[in-house]
């Protein structure tokens, strides 16, 4: 019979790597917690429609990538692709705006993009992120994206670069891509097919190619910033002093356009060298149009999302990364104390040793193997003459020394240890 596999795109998280997984995962509730901000979860599944209008039905995310269907009541229903669009239908839904001026939320959670998979883009893929929503200022920029690089930095991983833009005000960028389209008019020949309707409806997307004839071209094209109000110039600067002041490096990026239509003035993307082609880890901005363009209230909000799989390649390499617990395995070859190993392996516990128990009953010189080949630092071991003098050995297994100790003493021992 044919074996099922997963499909293309997706992939199980087996037990050797989990541990790698539950420790970002703590990481990004540790560091979101410390800023005040508190979790929401949201259904994978929505109606499809949130994803057309929050996202914008000319994005290849919705156009191309996005899974949906008609379900059995003929309603349009969607894998969601990314989570903010989801985060603000639940603000407007529950009516967070009213609880308090500013709601600070994060969330993490499997997204879905039909794209062509390869290292570091999957069909299935998970995310984490922040939305502050409710503050126009760039201090609240700046307080997402400190915490953005906290957590990234905090996961251990080493070459971080943060690149910042501001696209401006509505105002501001809608007489930048006039500008645009009347720069790139004369070379629309030039253009490949992809630009050339990007032209039409979205010019400010050309600004993200990748072909060198075009990137060429753009090398005279007008500048974003000669476009600025006093508004935009003052947020963007003052968002500049802030990061400077704690000592976050940045390099001003002003072709940096975010791929999704509802982003105003600061947008910023923080990439990795250490993980090839696919390099950026997260990205985000002010999105101060989403949530009126959503049914809500006309509400600042600014927020980033992250690529989970593309930070844990980036923190793989690292050796650091991850806390050790120390491991503990309980040799014992006598049935009738079966009883005082429970006891013993509970108690350590409680110490927060990881603790691994017989289970198999195999030989003394097998379970001496399984503890080494478990990488256990330690081995307490029970053998007849343990058993009748009522103590065990405790073994390093990393410098061999070994010592007996009374079987009552054991978790004092331990506890000593851990102080
Ligand atoms: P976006 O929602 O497109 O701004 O993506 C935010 C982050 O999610 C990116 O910086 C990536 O780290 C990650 N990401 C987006 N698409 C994928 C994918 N197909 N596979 C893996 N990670 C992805």
């Amino acid at each position: 019979m044919d074996k099922i596999k997963t499909i293309k795109g997706t992939h199980d998280i087996l037990p050797e790597f989990s541990h790698n997984w539950q420790n970002l995962e703590k990481t990004i509730h540790d560091s979101a917690k410390l800023f005040g901000y508190k979790e929401i979860r949201t259904p994978i599944i929505e109606q499809a429609k949130l994803f057309n209008r929050g996202i914008g039905e000319g994005t290849d995310i919705v156009s191309k990538e996005m899974y949906s269907w008609l379900d059995r009541d003929e309603k349009a229903i969607a894998l969601r692709p990314e989570m903010t669009a989801s985060v603000v239908r639940s603000f407007i839904q529950h009516n967070l705006g009213s609880q308090t001026p500013l709601q600070r939320l994060y969330y993490m959670g499997p997204s879905f993009r039909r794209e062509r998979p390869q290292k570091g883009r999957q069909r299935q893929f998970h995310q984490f992120g922040v939305e502050a929503i409710g503050s126009n200022n760039p201090e609240q920029d700046a307080e997402v994206i400190i915490l953005a690089w906290e957590i990234l930095s905090k996961s251990g991983i080493n070459n971080l670069e943060l690149k910042l833009s501001s696209i401006g005000s509505d105002d501001c960028r809608n007489k930048y891509k006039n500008a645009l389209i009347k720069f790139l008019e004369p070379h629309k020949n030039k253009l490949t097919d992809v630009s050339r309707e990007r032209l039409k409806h979205n010019p400010l997307r050309i600004l993200d190619t990748k072909n060198e004839e075009e990137i060429n071209i753009l090398k005279a094209a007008p500048i974003i910033g000669d476009f600025y109000t006093n508004e935009d110039r003052e947020h963007f600067e003052n968002l500049q002093k802030y990061l400077n002041a704690v000592s976050i490096p940045f390099t001003l990026d002003p072709l940096l356009v975010r791929g999704l239509d509802y982003y105003t003035q600061t947008t910023f993307e923080i990439i990795s060298n250490d993980i090839g082609a696919q390099d950026a880890l997260l990205g985000g901005g002010r999105y101060n149009g989403l949530i009126r363009s959503l049914g809500g209230k006309d509400t600042p909000a600014v927020g980033f999302a992250a690529g989970m799989e593309r930070i844990l390649l980036a923190t793989n390499n690292n050796e650091n990364s991850g806390r050790k617990i120390q491991t503990i395995y309980i040799v014992c070859v006598e049935q009738d104390v079966l009883n005082s190993v429970q006891k013993i392996a509970r108690e350590l516990r409680a110490l927060n040793f990881m603790v691994l128990t017989e289970t198999l009953r195999r030989s003394m010189k097998a379970q001496m193997r399984e503890a080494n080949k478990c990488n256990a630092d330690i081995a307490i071991i029970i053998g007849e003459q343990e058993k009748n003098d009522k103590t065990v050995q405790v073994k390093n297994l990393n410098d061999g020394s070994q010592q007996t100790i009374e079987q009552k003493n054991i978790f004092e021992h331990f506890k000593s240890l851990t102080l």
